[in-house]
Formats: C-alpha cells, structure tokens, sequence
C-alpha cells in the first residue's frame, strides 16, 4: 500500500491510500498498458490536479470533448495515479479534465450541440456576460439569456469547463500545455493537428504521428482555438477509431510523451515516453510527417450527408473522386490528396477532409 499526501485544487491536504505502482511492469505494451489506478471522476469533471515540488510548466490534458470518444479519458485515469507518484521529480502541474460529461456518459458525440464548436468570441463573451454585465451586442446578449432561461446541457458544460480553466490560468506556475485527446469514426485516424507556429509544431511534432496543419482554419469555434488565444501551446491528438481498444493506449502514450515535451517530467523519470514513442512511430511509419489542409466537406443536417463505405483516413483520393452521398445526390471531392476524417458517425457537420504531404515522408 503506499500512502501519500494529495494536494486538492482547493489546497486541503488528504493522506490517500493509492493504487499499486505500475512503474515495474514489464514490456512496452504492459508499462503503457492501462494501470490498475482508476481516479473516480469527480462532479466538477476532475481527473486529477497533480501538483509538482517546484514550479514550472502546467500540462493540461482533455479527453471527452466529444462524448463518444471515450479513449482520452480512461487513459487520463490510468496515468494520473503514476503522475501523482512521481510528484518529488515532477516540474510544475498536471492537469487532467473531461471535456463533456453528460455527452460522455450518453455515449453521444453531443447532447444538443458540439461543445467544440462552442468557443466563438462571441459565445465565450456571452459566457462572461453573463457572470458580469450586460453587453451591447445583440448576439451576446441573446445567447447569454439563452443560457440563462433555458440551458441545454452543453451551455453548463461550457461554463463547468471553463471554470476548470480559470483555475488553470490563477493556479499556473509557468508556461501551460494543452492535449486535446479524440477519436475518429473512421479506421486510421492517427494524427495530431496544431496552429502552424514554431512552437506549436514543436510541441505537437514530439509525438511521431502524421502532423496536420490549417485544421483549425476550417473549424470554428474549437476549444484549442480558443486556448491558443490565451497564449497557451496546444496539440490536437487523434488516437485511432472510436470503439478501437488501442486508441486509449495510444491516448495514454501521447500523454506520457507530452509530460516529457512540456518539461514536467525528464526523461529519466518518464521511461514510458520512450516506448510510447516507438509504439506510436511504428502504428503509421508509412504516413507523411507534415500535412496542409486543402478542403473541408461542410453539411447540415437537411443535406442528410452520408459517406460512402470503405474510406480511411489518410486514403489517397483523386480530384472529382466520389466520397458520399446527399440530398442532392453524389458528393466528390474537388481536389485530391488524402482524406481525413471521413464521417461514419450521425452526429457531425464535417463530410470529410482532403489533405496534402507538405513534406517528404520520413524515412
Ligand atoms: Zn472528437
């Protein structure tokens, strides 16, 4: 049994019976395994606050965003437990969340509307409208008494998860990272995705998955995009298909190699980044290193898009090449490359994505 004192976001102090030390397992598979810790999910959506003895950088990790993408956040589960016992050697602060609750124990990607489409300046003023004054804009103002007459469940995770960020940004010690863990409904979906700015890529190049540029310039509304405007360094981390069982051990690989990226942990005191790298080189060795995004398929619900079956992420696609169906009847891609996330889902307003090798595929 091994006790130790845990330090609550709120700064109470509890001695704390924890989970056996999966540090000895043997094997790259059984050390990145998923550990017998389980953090219970606190109401706040919570995984776990691990503060280091000395300061430095704060990693923020996400895993639910999307309710039907369970992966991020098992893994997140499994590994605070190891964080926490290494916290003597741990620079700065781990932080693990869930992105939409209720969604998340639905099993549905949304309750009543994607909560990463959710951050717009717009809605993010309606947020803080609310809690303060009235605003002039008229489109602030409606959403904001949307909000507070009839809520649906995602406008009070919005305001749940963005009181876990401001606890981010008053209790940080240094630089903050962020890990936005996903799945895709489609097979292959193994890629990371950032702002294309050196610091950024550096971050997100650290995991050795395809890196997919100019996604957020297609996509409003995303909760990285709303962190990058604070100033934070964010990764997006598409761990594989939905119901995959390695996509929560890719996700607890990613996680492991962002502790060492952002600085919390050095690579003596984290072996498994070194395996997890490895694993997640050799899941897409053939893949090109650095993409763009050329084309994003849009759709509403009335257009009752469909993609047609077969597709995986990363298939090479010709221009006119017909990809799914809609009410108005084929669907082509207009120019070619490799697709990305082709929809295989109901809940969704992205068709598919065509993307291009920007540089040599590695070697
Ligand atoms: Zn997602």
């Amino acid at each position: 049994m091994n006790l130790e004192i845990e330090v609550a976001p709120g700064g109470s102090r509890a001695v704390k019976e924890v989970g056996r030390s999966s540090l000895s397992a043997g094997g790259a598979s059984a050390a990145l395994a998923m550990g017998p810790g389980h953090a219970p999910l606190q109401s706040d959506g919570l995984i776990g606050w691990v503060e280091g003895r000395s300061e430095g950088p704060l990693l923020l990790c996400i895993g639910g965003v999307h309710g039907n993408e369970p992966a991020g956040v098992r893994a997140l589960e499994s590994i605070v437990y190891r964080v926490r016992a290494r916290r003597d050697v741990l620079t700065g602060d781990f932080v693990a969340i869930v992105g939409n609750m209720p969604a998340l124990t639905a099993g549905r990607r949304f309750m009543a509307y994607d909560l990463n489409r959710a951050w717009t300046p717009v809605q993010v003023e309606a947020l803080q409208s609310v809690q303060r004054t009235e605003s002039a804009d008229a489109a602030v103002h409606s959403i904001a008494r949307r909000r507070a007459q009839a809520p649906v469940p995602e406008d009070l995770e919005v305001v749940r998860v963005m009181e876990l960020l401001e606890r981010v940004a008053a209790r940080r010690r240094g630089p903050v990272y962020v890990l936005d863990l996903h799945t895709t409904s489609g097979k292959g979906g193994t890629f990371t995705s950032t702002e294309d700015h050196p610091r950024h890529r550096r971050f997100a190049m650290e995991v050795p998955f395809p890196l997919v540029l100019g996604l957020n310039e297609h996509l409003e509304g995303t909760l990285l995009g709303y962190l990058d405007t604070l100033g934070y360094t964010t990764m997006l981390c598409e761990c594989g298909q939905h119901r995959e069982p390695r996509a929560a051990l890719r996700a607890a690989a990613a996680i492991w190699i962002a502790l060492r990226a952002a600085g919390l942990l050095g690579d003596e005191d984290v072996p498994e980044a070194r395996r997890a790298f490895e694993m997640l080189r050799n899941t897409c060795a053939d893949l090109p290193r650095v993409l763009e995004t050329v084309y994003r398929h849009p759709f509403d619900e009335r257009d009752r898009y469909v993609t047609r079956p077969g597709f995986r992420n990363f298939d090479r696609v010709s221009a006119g090449e017909v990809i799914g169906d809609d009410r108005h009847g084929e669907v082509a891609a207009p120019k070619g490359g490799m697709l990305l996330m082709p929809l295989y889902q109901r809940l969704g307003e992205d068709g598919f994505f065509v993307v291009r090798e920007v540089e040599g595929v590695r070697g």
